[in-house]
């Protein structure tokens, strides 16, 4: 199959949604990252999604509307708290747990009773959605258990002859995948970490905020428990000792013949002079806009060590995905 790589227009729109229409499946830009997304109600559809991805057959899919108002018609019920996080968060960078209706396959929810709802905020996303007239269930458009594609290249780089539409929206603002939320007993359960924080949820809400994202917690959101974002190298994040410790590990690391690239903050740039290190940003929030451009950006290196990021409102969102892009080699 031909992937054609297109500039979001009218023309790119029309042809998106015949596909989508036909069954097909097509990339697209959302704020977070890169979706490959087909017609939540045809089952012959979404199945090209998981075998695209090579993704397992359990790890369920969000779906994503262009209007709140359509959240309804596929949802069996939206409670207070439930329809205060649409209002407030919606379109933005979160996804809300809801219980299904029979309009959306089993196969998108991985047979479970729930589905993620999103509305994203990137226009091209909601442009494309709105010309499908078709709830579009979406994953993250890359090969399973790479890194996330942030950029329509690094789609390309995965689905080349897989998929027939990558539609080239340029490189993604947030660049970490959405806030999975859900509510029980009038409070919320985050179940995987994202750009909206705790902290925005509770001062927006003005409700009990938990987390159920953090290590030794029951993993709820089934996908958070596969290997994740791995780079083809190895990769160590640092969280101790910072400056000493990345310094050494790099020395040990060269003087064995490996090639070794540092990810740090900016600010300690300046600690690592004549070392081969780049900085990911200056926060939280700049590293998780930049993390999976560069971990596929440095991947031909034999070593990344990356410092732990403390600083900016994306702390949590971006600590879950480096611990799983070094798959837990943690000093
Ligand atoms: P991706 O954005 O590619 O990582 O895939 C979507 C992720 O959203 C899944 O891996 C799950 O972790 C989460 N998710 C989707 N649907 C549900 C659901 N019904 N309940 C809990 N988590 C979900
Ligand atoms: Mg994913």
């Amino acid at each position: 199959m031909q992937t054609e790589i297109l500039k979001p227009n009218k023309e790119t729109y029309s042809f998106a949604s015949k596909l989508i229409n036909e069954g097909e499946v097509v990339a697209f830009p959302t704020e977070t990252v890169y979706g490959l997304g087909a017609d939540a109600t045809n089952e012959e559809a979404v199945k090209k999604i998981f075998i695209a991805k090579g993704r397992p057959s359990d790890n369920p899919l969000i779906v994503h509307l262009s209007d709140k108002k359509d959240i309804v018609k596929y949802v069996f019920s939206i409670n207070e708290l439930e329809q205060q996080i649409i209002d407030k968060f919606m379109p933005g960078p979160i996804s809300l747990v809801l219980r299904k209706n029979d309009k959306i396959c089993p196969i998108v929810t991985a047979g479970g009773e729930t589905v993620a709802i999103r509305i994203p905020e990137n226009l091209v996303a909601r442009d494309f959605i709105k010309a499908c007239d078709k709830p579009i269930c979406a994953p993250s458009a890359n090969t399973s258990k790479r890194p996330s594609p942030t950029i329509a290249k690094h789609v390309y780089d995965d689905m080349n002859g897989k998929i027939p539409l990558i539609i080239d929206g340029g490189q993604t603002t947030v660049g970490i995948e959405s806030t999975v939320v859900k509510v029980e007993d009038n409070e919320v359960y985050i179940l995987r970490p994202g750009k909206i924080s705790k902290e925005k949820l509770e001062s927006e809400l003005k409700c009990v905020v938990h987390e159920k994202f953090k290590p030794g917690k029951v993993v709820e959101s089934p996908g958070t428990k596969y290997t994740h974002y791995k780079p083809r190298c190895d990769m160590i994040l640092v969280k101790t000792d910072v400056i000493n410790t990345i310094a050494n590990l790099y020395n040990e690391n060269t003087k064995k013949g490996k090639k070794v690239v540092i990810f740090c903050k900016q600010e300690s740039l300046k600690y690592f002079d004549g070392m081969n290190a780049v900085s990911i940003g200056k926060d939280s929030n700049e590293a998780s806009h930049n993390i999976f451009k560069y971990l596929r950006d440095y991947e031909n290196n034999d070593l990344i060590i990356a410092e732990y990021f403390d600083n900016g409102t994306m702390v949590d969102g971006l600590y879950n995905r480096m611990s799983k892009s070094c798959s837990g080699n943690i000093i």
